[in-house]
């Protein structure tokens, strides 16, 4: 019995036949591009995490983008971000000309830490972009309080956080946007790329719109150089499936992460910590040790997957090195070289998490 990081298949078997079904009909349909069921996924969406527009994109790196580029961020401008993340959340902070500047994180949750942003704040601020790691939310509040201090926009990273919520309020309505990705292996994901960007802001929305499609708003009128960026209409078949089950499937990921937890209280390594600020989804469950290498050769050994996010801060990463020599992130430098994450799924057994905490707590 392998026991894989996640298994799609045992989710798709749930569902197979609705979404096949689904499949056909757009089929015979022919509506490909931006079609019946993108307009009623992003209606979907949008009333399920409480925004008045939900946009769908062909990815989560494009829903960064095009979120940044829709609030004029350019050329000269600095966002304010975390360095432990997926290289997208910069790389699209960079695809507008912009430069990330990098706050470290707490060591705790790993997400962005609020008292140290804004040390980082400077005349050519313009964004703050929180990502909710590992599905967490950032400290939203706080964050919210910083940019209206000093008239700079909240953009969140949502890629990890589908259904987190903080008091009852989703990630991705807090900020003047949220950039979600439905990559297959996100808590919410299609089966290919995909990607949707939130704000409750009409004008906003406008844009975004404008941009996905080539900078037209009416056919071949071009106003603004944008870009070829839909989500697919066979991937909104599959979300529209998936969103009426996300609930289901968070708290499976939940049970999962807390039967881990209490399966290795005494493995002699940090499981993950719950701020309490919101509902921690478990996009990853991701943690703490200073036997990483031994721990993930003895799962390869008993074939269970692990994995580490992540291995290397950005600034430390070679495309961003050179320009951030003098940054010293301590204890995103730290978690780097000490966190690993377990196999995660909402449809995993508790057999399965009992043989995956049994091999974790064997290594001393
Ligand atoms: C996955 C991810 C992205 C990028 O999403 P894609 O759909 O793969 O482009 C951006 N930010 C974070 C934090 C992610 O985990």
């Amino acid at each position: 019995m392998n026991i894989p990081m996640v298994d799609l298949k045992v989710q798709y078997n749930a569902v197979k036949e609705e979404i096949n079904r689904g499949i056909l009909e757009a089929l015979e349909k022919t509506q490909f591009i931006l079609g019946p069921n993108v307009t009623a996924f992003e209606e979907e969406a949008a009333a399920f995490l409480g925004v008045k527009h939900a946009i769908g994109v062909a990815s989560g790196t494009d829903a960064l983008h095009l979120a940044l580029a829709a609030a004029g961020i350019k050329e000269g401008d600095e966002v304010i971000t975390s360095p432990f993340t997926f290289i997208a959340t910069a790389e699209a902070i960079r695809y507008v000309g912009a430069v990330p500047v990098f706050v470290d994180v707490l060591p705790d949750s790993f997400n962005i830490d609020p008292a140290k942003i804004e040390a980082a704040i400077t005349p050519k601020t313009r964004a703050i972009l929180p990502v909710h790691i590992f599905g967490q939310p950032a400290d939203l509040s706080a964050i919210q309080a910083i940019c209206t201090k000093h008239g700079l926009l909240l953009i969140e990273d949502c890629a990890q956080s589908f259904g987190a919520d903080v008091d009852g309020r989703m990630t991705g309505s807090f900020g003047a946007f949220g950039a979600f990705s439905f990559f297959p292996s996100k808590n919410l994901g299609c089966y290919g790329d995909g990607g949707l960007i939130t704000t409750s802001c009409p004008e906003l929305a406008e844009q975004v719109k404008v941009l996905r499609n080539h900078g037209s708003k009416v056919r071949y009128h071009h106003s603004v150089i944008g870009f070829n960026s839909r989500l697919d209409e066979i991937q909104a078949v599959i979300l529209r499936v998936k969103l009426k089950h996300i609930r289901e499937y968070n708290e499976g990921r939940r049970r999962v992460a807390h039967l881990y937890s209490s399966l290795m209280a005494d493995a002699g390594v940090v499981t993950p910590f719950e701020d309490g600020i919101g509902t921690h989804i478990y996009h990853q469950y991701t943690l703490l040790t200073d036997r990483r290498d031994a721990i993930m050769k003895a799962l390869a050994d008993a074939g269970i997957a692990s994995a580490v996010y992540y291995p290397i801060p950005l600034h430390k990463q070679d495309v961003f090195a050179p320009d951030y020599s003098g940054v010293v992130l301590p204890v995103a430098e730290d978690v780097s070289s000490r966190c690993m994450s377990l196999p995660i799924f909402p449809e995993m057994t508790d057999e399965q998490v009992r043989r995956v905490a049994a091999v974790v707590t064997s290594v001393r």
